[in-house]
């Protein structure tokens, strides 16, 4: 599914109407991507967010557009995380950014520079395991899920 950076977020997700969502990082190889180096605190607040604030898992893993690599993901510990399934939502004042995991690897190894509004909300957004984006998940009705916990944990 490709979305134009901060359209409208057509995904099967729904927040209050109070919220607008936007949608981002939701690349393909048919439209060029705006590219560039970001800031290590994003990037390490966006690894958080994609390791352990996941939702919207599905069945399939998706194929990098870019290096056609299916097995996407990273170390966190002795876990293996997969990187290329489901969604971040980063809420921010009215707005909610909802980008698929796979932007930490468009980010990382392809250098994807996503829109300023975007990094800064999510150096403003509380990271997943911290109350505060917990209680706002759960008001606005969905449950995230920390991929690095081990299952019988
Ligand atoms: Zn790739």
């Amino acid at each position: 599914m490709y979305l134009a950076d901060l359209s409208q977020y057509r995904g099967f997700l729904q927040a209050p109407k109070e919220y607008t969502v936007l949608a981002i990082g939701w690349l393909d190889d048919l439209y060029p991507f705006p590219f560039g180096p970001t800031p290590v605190e994003f990037q390490q607040r966006l690894r958080e967010h994609c390791t352990r604030g996941v939702h919207a898992l599905t069945m399939g893993f998706h194929e990098c557009q870019f290096c056609h690599r299916w097995n996407v993901g990273l170390w966190c510990g002795k876990k293996w995380v997969a990187n290329n399934n489901g969604e971040i939502w980063i809420p921010d004042g009215n707005t909610i950014y909802a980008a698929p995991v796979m932007i930490y690897h468009y980010v990382t190894d392809h250098e994807y520079r996503p829109p300023e509004a975007f990094i800064d909300a999510m150096m403003r957004c509380p990271l997943p395991y911290e109350e505060e984006y917990q209680a706002f998940m759960r008001f606005i009705g969905w449950e995230t899920d920390d991929l690095t916990r081990e299952w019988n944990e």
